[in-house]
């Protein structure tokens, strides 16, 4: 996912480090070993360190890409009668949590149809409980 890519060209230079206007860009030394460092959040885009690195090291395309990464991967619950795409399983088991009772997987029209279901067998002949007057 890295969008700042530096291929096996660089030598470590530090061109781009010191040209870099927004220090989106730094170097560490630690033993025998350079390591460089890019910050995202900090990048301009500008493509200066692409323009001074001598090398042709800084494949700055990537940052330019118009493209979109996947960020989460979710189940689905589909409607249990038709198949319908409902919402995620974990926003209906945060639904659940915060109604305290479970959420069936039913989409408007089937919820309608299994309370119809539901009525016709409970109260057959069409009576239903009186309606509580506000
Ligand atoms: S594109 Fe510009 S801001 Fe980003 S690292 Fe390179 S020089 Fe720095
Ligand atoms: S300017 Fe190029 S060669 Fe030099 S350190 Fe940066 S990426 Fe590597």
């Amino acid at each position: 996912m890295s969008y700042f890519r530096v291929n096996e060209k660089c030598n470590g230079c530090l061109a781009c480090v010191q040209n870099c206007p927004a220090d989106a860009l730094d170097s560490t030394d630690v033993g025998d070993h350079r390591t460089l460092r890019h910050n995202m959040a900090r990048c301009a885009r500008c493509g200066n360190c692409w323009r001074v690195c001598p090398e042709d090291a800084i494949e700055f395309q990537h940052l330019l890409e118009n493209k979109w990464d996947e960020i989460a991967s979710l189940t689905l619950a589909l409607c249990s009668v038709c198949g319908e795409i409902l919402y995620t399983t974990r926003f209906g088991e945060t639904v659940s949590v915060k109604l305290d009772r479970t959420i069936k997987p039913l989409c408007p029209r089937h919820r309608e149809s299994v309370a119809s279901l539901a009525r016709a067998h409970f109260f057959p002949g069409g009576k239903r409980p009186k309606e509580v007057q506000r």
